[in-house]
């Protein structure tokens, strides 16, 4: 089912492959071909579980039946670039390009080099960002966007319900939506413990509806996460039972499937 490990910057050139626009001026990754091949779409949608990366996703893919469904049909594992952190991982989606050529450290940055978000914008069409508020999803994808999207309810819920309604309202070219209380509850338990479960649960059914909304407004969608997370084992008290950043496979490695 897996072919070939491919780099977070491949998602920018393969979106713009998709959509038949350039890809970012920066962009250095290839064009994922397992997923634009000979397709095109009028409309894409990333949809981002934060912190969902392969080590959580071996453990808990069971307890997902609906993005275990995609995989079945469609899979394959990215690795983030260094270092492997929400702002610097979204930018390299949306640029095609790592740390070094996009310029994002923090959330407040500015970009550096294109963006998808500039390219489309050239070519006529518009896009949109979509998180927490206070979340890479908003503060960096959606100040970059045409349409920014910051949700003040505290949820993922309320995330995915904006997602169906800024497309049903404003039919976006092409959208990145971040599910960022996934990685709220890997901090707070780490990624292998049993009390994430409920959330992953929630999660699954979440993607299931969006995915079908986007589906009937004729958007192909990709799920992938920005980077993963380790366990952290002996936390001092109160502290984050996971956490991530640094190079290793638990980290970097992350699952993506598309529509
Ligand atoms: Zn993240």
């Amino acid at each position: 089912m897996r072919s070939a490990e491919y780099s977070m910057t491949c998602v920018a050139p393969t979106v713009s492959v998709l959509l038949g626009i350039p890809a970012p001026s920066g962009a250095v990754g290839q064009v994922m071909a397992e997923i634009a091949g000979d397709r095109r779409a009028a409309r894409v949608a990333l949809i981002v579980p934060d912190a969902l990366g392969e080590y959580a996703w071996g453990l808990w893919q069971g307890e997902m039946p609906f993005l275990l469904s995609l995989h079945a049909r469609h899979s394959l594992a990215l690795r983030s670039v260094m270092p492997s952190i929400t702002p610097v991982n979204f930018a390299a989606m949306v640029t095609g390009t790592d740390q070094r050529g996009h310029g994002i450290a923090t959330k407040h940055d500015a970009f550096a080099c294109e963006t998808l978000f500039d390219v489309l914008r050239k070519s006529g069409g518009k896009s949109a960002g979509i998180g927490l508020d206070g979340y890479t999803g908003s503060a960096l994808m959606g100040r970059c966007s045409d349409l920014c999207c910051t949700v003040e309810e505290h949820s993922d819920e309320a995330v995915a319900a904006r997602i169906v309604a800024v497309t049903r309202a404003d039919r976006p070219e092409f959208l990145i939506a971040q599910l960022g209380c996934v990685d709220d509850t890997f901090h707070a338990h780490g990624p292998s413990a049993p009390e994430v479960v409920p959330m992953l649960r929630e999660t699954d059914a979440r993607l299931e509806r969006t995915v079908g909304e986007l589906g009937a407004l004729g958007y192909v969608t990709l799920i992938l996460s920005d980077h993963g997370q380790h366990d952290i084992p002996d936390p001092p008290p109160g502290g984050k039972r996971g956490s991530h950043g640094t190079d290793s496979d638990q980290d970097c490695v992350v699952p993506c499937t598309w529509t």
